[in-house]
């Protein structure tokens, strides 16, 4: 098994969290110049560990080894949420590069064909996924030409400014990888809150998304009798309440659903509210129960909308599809967690999106976590025990070497 050296780890991590530190945290939106610059000396770390480096036409660094058959593609994103945390990305690409060096300081590991890279843009400053998306199945030109950020920077601009306009676009061959190997905090508090070390994650969430409108009839609080009213306010009250009771009723054990977002109009003391907005979301890794949900909401809003006063409409909005990890890859990190941290570990779903979502549709793909001090993460006071860190690159490095000679 691959022997990964911790010290290195942490001080890798410090040093990739200079470029745009802000507090204990970091700030480096995607292709900012602490973004380019920290691509670039990822780059030389690849180069240090005797793989063959690549910056891409969206800005995926992957550390290329030619000469191996059979090769493991590892590591997750580098750029960080606005002023986020220093491990949210980070840790699964130090975690590649230390595994990359450490099979090559063992001759019997050295012919292993580990590939650590670094994906652009998860964090969606210009788009969704961007750097993994592009290496997957390609960007739609549409969408690259159409793509900014929020403060309206065109992506191709963006590319241009961090000089990696006109490059080719790594692209896939799935022929190529036996799959994809990603850690990650866990950005939650499961693990903390039970005292264990890793997560095995058994699936990613998909996230329905819905908007749903209710229209009554704006009128003067003081004069339309109550029971003349069409109160857009109370419908919507009534709604909220339906739906989170019923989801309670149907939901599967992980199912969580949130609404989020909730609108009055006019918002005024004095007026009945005439019109009223929610956004309705929920997430499973279960297919069946995001359409048991679905189909439930759906319900809902008609019978609103039949028993009146008001009409409630309900539009879609956004579906991710939860993404499955493969089951092969989840049994030998869960034989390396075991090996490293006996009973210290636990097999879970992933509440927040990640790269291995979109590997996963064309190669085998599996995720593991570990613990965040106090469930914090996308803020800067994100972070994780150094012993913590430690012992997740050595059980990625032990899992990624069984994965790959496995086969
Ligand atoms: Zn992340």
């Amino acid at each position: 098994m691959p022997k990964t050296d911790g010290a290195r780890v942490i001080a890798d991590l410090k040093r990739l969290a200079e470029f745009g530190r802000y507090k204990t945290g970091v700030h480096r939106p995607t292709y900012s110049a602490e973004d380019v610059a920290s691509r670039h000396w990822l780059a030389e770390k690849f180069a240090d560990a005797g793989l063959d480096p690549v910056i891409d036409g969206i800005g995926n660094v992957i550390g290329r080894r030619q000469q191996a058959s059979r090769r493991l593609l590892v590591g997750s994103h580098s750029e960080t949420q606005p002023h986020g945390g220093w491990l949210d990305g980070a840790l699964g690409v130090i975690y590649g590069l230390e595994l990359a060096r450490a099979c090559a300081a063992d001759p019997a590991l050295a012919g292993l064909g580990i590939e650590p890279v670094a994906w652009a843009d998860e964090e969606g400053h210009f788009g969704n996924m961007l750097g993994s998306r592009s290496f997957t199945d390609g960007l739609p030109e549409d969408e690259i030409e159409a793509a900014q950020s929020r403060d309206g920077v065109p992506l191709r601009a963006a590319l241009a400014a961090a000089g990696f306009a006109g490059r080719a676009c790594e692209r896939l061959d799935p022929a190529r990888y036996v799959g994809y190997l990603e850690a990650h905090i866990e950005q939650g508090d499961t693990l903390e809150a039970t005292g264990l070390k890793i997560g095995i994650v058994e699936g990613i969430i998909g996230s329905w998304n819905y908007w749903v409108t209710i229209t009554g009839q704006q009128n003067h609080a003081g004069t339309t009798q109550m029971a003349r009213r069409k109160d857009a306010g109370v419908a919507m009250v009534q709604l909220a309440t339906r739906i989170h009771d019923r989801f309670a009723a149907i939901a599967g054990p992980r199912t969580v659903w949130t609404i989020g977002r909730i609108l009055l109009d006019p918002n005024a003391p004095s007026i009945v509210p005439g019109r009223a907005e929610l956004q309705v979301q929920f997430r499973d890794t279960d297919p069946a129960y995001l359409a048991l949900f679905e189909q439930t909401l759906l319900e809902i809003v008609a019978e609103a909308d039949r028993t009146g006063p008001c009409r409630v409409a309900i539009e879609p909005m956004s579906k991710s599809e939860p993404a499955a990890m493969d089951p092969g890859f989840q049994a030998l990190i869960e034989a390396a967690a075991e090996r490293n941290a006996p009973g210290a570990h636990l097999r879970m779903p992933s509440g927040a999106g990640h790269d291995a979502q979109i590997l996963s549709r064309r190669i085998r793909s599996a995720m593991m976590f570990v613990p965040s001090v106090a469930g914090i993460s996308h803020h800067w006071s994100e972070d994780t025990k150094e012993d913590d860190i430690v012992l997740g690159a050595q059980v990625f490095a032990d899992a990624a070497a069984a994965i790959l000679q496995a086969g």
